[in-house]
């Protein structure tokens, strides 16, 4: 499985200059309805790895990044100062950040990106 400093490694691989500054943890917390999550007072990336969809031994890695991507895009926006919401906006830069990682060897399939 991925080590968290892997996965911050990587998030900060993806993102442009100025769009950093974040932290990633994982928490061993339950959380039965968010497999991860940003905080934009702390600019933290939060994963419940014991989230149900995220225990799955299959492509447990890429399930991680995928769902580490996604919030990501949340912090990408913030930091662009967009309003943190699911829009069309969003998907897009999800879109590219995905294709970023893409062009670094780490395919993730739509199931992937939780
Ligand atoms: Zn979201």
């Amino acid at each position: 499985m991925i080590t968290v400093k892997k996965l911050q490694k990587l998030l900060e691989s993806i993102v442009l200059r100025g769009e950093g500054g974040f932290t990633t943890e994982y928490s061993n917390n339950r959380s039965k309805t968010n497999v991860a999550r940003y905080d934009p007072s702390t600019a933290m990336i939060r994963m419940f790895l014991k989230n149900r969809k995220l225990r799955r031994k299959k492509r447990r890695s890429l399930l991680i990044i995928g769902a580490a991507v996604h919030e990501l895009a949340h912090h990408v926006l913030f930091v662009r100062r967009k309003p943190p919401v699911h829009s069309p906006l969003f998907f897009f830069t999800l879109g590219e950040l995905v294709e970023r990682l893409r062009r670094r060897g780490i395919t993730l399939q739509s199931g992937d990106v939780l």
